[in-house]
């Protein structure tokens, strides 16, 4: 029965994130003052996944609580969408110091818990936020990429952890906190990624 599956995976969803919690795979647990799983609904059937916690996000336990995460926030309201509605997380889900790029065996580590939460809540749409959380996921499609603009603003369709998804890209709301110019782009990338509307597939 539907309840009983759904209890099931907030029971497996709530296992892991405590396994996050008191993960110490990569070096990035020595930094932390808390670990940061990921919050949210699958109302709509999307996750979005950024790069790592910040500052305020270590602070707190959770993730896109900062300016860059009320920019999105914020984003996601116009369009009526609801932050509780969208499950939210990042590839690394520690804070890596002075806020620095996760390294690339940091992001091996910590991958295996972003495919368990998709193979747990299975999105039709994951949302990749910024260069690191494209290449993370369109790995695992078999899709190399080198910059950016290659990939944002489009979806690709593809199985990660035996779901049959898409991952749209656009840029992480840190950059475009850092760029202004950069929002209006980034308000119509979520618009088209939110309003079905996915013609601008490869
Ligand atoms: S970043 Fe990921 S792999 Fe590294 S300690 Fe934190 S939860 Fe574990």
């Amino acid at each position: 029965m539907v309840i009983y599956s759904e209890y099931t995976h907030a029971v497996d969803l709530q296992e892991l994130h405590e396994q996050i919690r008191n993960c110490t795979k990569c070096p990035l647990h020595r930094h932390r003052k808390n670990a940061v799983p990921g919050e949210g609904g699958m109302k709509l059937g999307v996750m979005l996944v950024g790069e790592a916690p910040g500052a305020v996000e270590d602070e707190q336990g959770r993730p896109f609580v900062g300016p860059a995460g009320q920019l999105l926030t914020k984003s996601l309201s116009q369009l009526g969408v609801h932050r509780e509605d969208v499950f939210i997380t990042n590839v690394v889900k520690c804070r890596p110091p002075e806020n620095r790029t996760p390294r690339e065996d940091e992001v091996e580590a910590c991958m295996p818990y972003l495919l368990k939460q998709i193979e747990i809540l299975k999105p039709r749409r994951v949302v990749a936020l910024g260069l690191v959380s494209a290449v993370a996921l369109l790995r695992h499609m078999g899709r190399g990429v080198e910059r950016l603009s290659d990939v944002r603003g489009r979806c690709f369709k593809g199985r990660i952890a035996g779901i049959e998804l898409e991952v749209c890209v656009t840029y992480h709301p840190a950059a475009v906190l850092r760029n202004p110019k950069l929002r209006g782009e980034f308000q119509s990338d979520l618009a088209v990624f939110f309003g079905g509307g996915l013609e601008r597939y490869f």
